[in-house]
């Protein structure tokens, strides 16, 4: 278990906890230091924000700003640079994500209150592209945004729980990998359905910056018996994790590597590639930011 189930989940994955979706975190006062950190008042008031200047501008599909002078998070920068650590921590308690293999997907909509699909705004930033909905909002009609959209009719689709399942299904066989986020530890609001468009994973993955997100409470593995060396799943991954073996005409998946977002099963002909806990992988186990090797 990752160190939020451990503060957050009491033992138990964190994202299914139905108390880190509540009103009442929603609404709750923040203390000094998250008022400090967050430039808000309450958790409604953070998300109203990163609405306001992170996703409505992609629905209106204004001219995308800078990717330097963009990001998924709201809060003020602090005056004074502050350590790798600093920011880390920061993170962690502001706006942190964690990858969710599709079966915990499905379990987080079903204890949701509504689930809105919308305009991703990394993608609006990295791209260009104004209408690529791939942000799924949790309880979206109480958070008093939807009036602020300019055309919401064109940019919003409130969804029924089975066809948001039905079009995660198709990310995943697409690729994306699934993350869940926190607005202001613990409050979960928001599942996202990224690739290499993804300002978190361009931050984190490809430049190697400061983690913003677990890897999942999984890591995958190759069954060599059913294996046949198609490398199907090898253009799936978005973290490197697959290699193919010429000499034996299978693929092997690094452990260390490996976050655990299970999209690689979508493809695979044969079932060849099961989520094992992470916990229980003796390579894997304690593994939840970047690899070692990193
Ligand atoms: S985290 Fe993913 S889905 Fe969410 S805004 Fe960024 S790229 Fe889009
Ligand atoms: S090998 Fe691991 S990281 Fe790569 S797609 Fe499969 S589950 Fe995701
Ligand atoms: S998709 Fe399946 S059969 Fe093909 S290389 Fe990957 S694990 Fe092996």
């Amino acid at each position: 278990m990752c160190e939020f189930c451990t503060e957050h989940g009491e033992g138990k994955k964190w994202y299914l906890q139905m108390k880190n979706y509540s009103d009442v975190l929603l609404h709750e006062q923040l203390s000094s230091p998250e008022k400090e950190m967050a430039g808000a008042t309450t958790r409604l008031e953070w998300i109203q924000r990163y609405y306001e200047e992170f996703i409505i501008p992609a629905g209106i599909g204004a001219h995308p700003p800078e990717a330097s002078q963009a990001g998924p998070s709201p809060g003020h920068e602090p005056a004074v640079q502050p350590s790798e650590e600093e920011v880390l921590a920061r993170r962690k308690a502001e706006e942190f994500g964690q990858v969710l293999p599709i079966e915990d997907v499905e379990q987080v909509i079903q204890i949701v209150d509504s689930v809105t699909r919308m305009p991703c705004g990394c993608r609006f930033v990295t791209t260009g592209k104004a209408d690529k909905r791939y942000c799924f909002g949790f309880g979206v009609d109480k958070l008093g945004i939807l009036g602020k959209f300019p055309d919401a009719a064109s940019c919003l689709e409130v969804l029924e729980k089975q066809e948001a399942m039905r079009i995660l299904h198709d990310f995943d066989e697409e690729g994306l990998v699934h993350t869940i986020w926190t607005a202001i530890t613990p409050y979960s609001f928001i599942i996202c359905n990224c690739d290499r468009d993804c300002m978190s994973y361009k931050g984190y993955i490809e430049m190697r910056g400061s983690p913003r997100f677990f890897r999942a409470e999984y890591v995958c593995q190759t069954d060599w018996d059913l294996c046949t060396g198609c490398k199907s799943c090898m253009s799936q991954c978005q973290f490197g994790a697959v290699f193919y073996s010429s000499a034996l005409s299978k693929v092997h998946i690094d452990p260390t590597r490996c976050f655990g977002c299970g999209v690689c099963r979508a493809v695979c002909p044969n079932d060849a590639i099961t989520l094992v806990p992470r916990q229980d992988h003796p390579e894997a186990a304690g593994i939840w930011l970047r690899d070692p090797a990193g």
